[in-house]
């Protein structure tokens, strides 16, 4: 549980130092328990006041890894319940699921749907991360091949092993353990072999057990046992159990700041129903609450649209606007005589003007400027987005030789800046583009025709 400003106080070796950057002791211990300094500061404190600390001050819910290198993924370490209280930090992965009694053009066509999706939305890569590999033919060679199989054909994903047999468990980690597979079945029967198997190769172990009550019991053994790297499964396998199970362990280990079901969860979509939509239905409510292992059975590019964009925005500050990148950006196949349009680093706005551009079929550039994350109006009114962002962002990307036509376009809602713009880039004609991005496509059609 927490400490309090004064249960710190009476760890600290209370020498009023200021070391710390506090005036006091006492000062120093409140700021820490609002959470608002690191227990490092004080350079005198012991090893062991240190680690009561440390655990008193953890966040509720632990923060584990799975994966290695560039496919290396946090979950858990949420601090509230609700988004718009502060934000959620680490967003849940999708896995699909490949089981071993699978035909081969099941697995196939999973495979072809995986490598299928590879988009950058607002400068995130989208990809599905995880591959949940099922055992459910006992037999060690069958689904040691089947992971062999689909991790050679989809080289970024993760194996999830899910499995209850420690046999076929060490069997398959023997094959994978080099890409930090989660390792998911251990039970009230077997924790104590997949406990060892987890520790050995340092692996999220994936814990599950009936029910609630039955799970928390089972996650306090494992602990007794020295394992804290988990992720829990209370195997409700139908949408309102599944719903219930999420809430009630999150809010256990948040509202109560009991730690013991202060681990993130998987939600086995796949089991829920064997309709595509309503998988896709289910899988959008566990990115909102609260899954951090999201498995559905299949994941064609279609579906993954929609699901992307969801869990990307859902897991953004809502403090801070989405921005892109500055850059110039090519929409088609550009040349020097191409346009160059101008707007702000807003991604929303950015998308609706770049696919007002697609849809124009003109290949154009757009120059984004730093413009604070706002929409045009917003960024303009607040002095974000003027003739000297438009510049700067104009000599930073090189545009001038990029670009020959010396015209850009500027959104219409600014025109105002115009004359601002012509002062500032001495040799470069402003033209005002239409107020709504809809009436670029017509309007690009004109341009290019004069
Ligand atoms: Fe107290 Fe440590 Fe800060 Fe010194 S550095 S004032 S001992 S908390």
């Amino acid at each position: 549980m927490a400490l309090n400003g004064m249960q710190i106080y009476k760890l600290l070796p209370r020498k009023n130092c200021k070391e710390c950057g506090f005036p006091t002791c006492l000062a120093f211990a409140m700021k820490l328990a609002q959470g608002g300094t690191e227990a490092e500061k004080c350079p005198y404190m012991s090893e062991e006041a240190k680690a009561q600390l440390a655990e008193a001050t953890a966040p509720p819910m632990k923060t584990v890894k799975f994966g290695r290198g560039d496919t290396e993924y946090t979950l858990g370490g949420e601090t509230v319940l609700f988004r718009h209280e502060k934000t959620f930090v680490n967003r849940p992965r999708f896995a699909i699921l490949f089981s071993d009694t699978m035909t081969e053009d099941e697995i196939k066509t999973r495979i072809d749907h995986i490598n299928a999706i590879d988009y950058t939305r607002i400068n995130e890569e989208m990809y599905i991360e995880v591959g949940a590999f099922r055992c459910e033919s006992q037999d060690k060679d069958k689904f040691t091949s089947l992971i062999k199989n689909v991790t050679e054909s989809c080289p970024k994903i993760v194996p999830m092993i899910i499995t209850e047999n420690p046999e076929i468990a060490k069997a398959a980690l023997d094959i994978s353990a080099e890409k930090g597979p989660i390792l998911f079945g251990a039970t009230a029967d077997n924790y104590e072999d997949m406990v060892k198997l987890a520790k050995e190769n340092n692996l999220l172990l994936g814990v599950t057990a009936d029910g609630k009550e039955n799970l928390y019991e089972l996650v306090q053994k494992i602990q007794n046992a020295g394992y804290k790297e988990l992720l829990l499964d209370a195997k409700s396998r139908n949408l309102k159990g599944a719903f219930d199970d999420m809430v009630n362990i999150r809010r256990t280990a948040l509202l109560s700041g009991d730690r013991t079901f202060g681990y993130p969860t998987a939600a086995f979509v796949c089991d829920m129903s064997t309709d595509k939509m309503m998988q896709l239905a289910c899988a959008s409510l566990f990115v909102e609450k609260y899954a951090s292992i999201i498995v559905l059975s299949d994941m064609d590019y279609a579906m993954a649209l929609p699901l992307f964009a969801l869990r990307q925005n859902i897991y953004t500050d809502p403090q801070r606007p989405m921005r892109i990148e500055q850059d110039v950006y090519k929409i088609g196949p550009v040349d020097e005589e191409s346009p160059l349009l101008v707007t702000v680093d807003f991604a929303l706005t950015y998308f609706i003007v770049s696919g007002e551009v697609e849809r124009s079929k003109v290949p154009a550039w757009i120059l984004i400027p730093d413009a604070g994350g706002y929409s045009v109006l917003t960024a303009w009114a607040a002095g974000k987005f003027n003739a000297k962002s438009i510049a700067k962002a104009l000599k930073e990307f090189d545009v001038e030789n990029k670009v020959k036509t010396r015209e850009m376009i500027i959104p219409g809602k600014v025109a105002v800046l115009k004359a601002d713009i012509e002062d500032e880039l001495p040799g470069w004609k402003v033209i005002v583009g239409p107020e709504e991005a809809a009436a670029l496509p017509n309007f690009l059609k004109k341009y290019k025709e004069q």
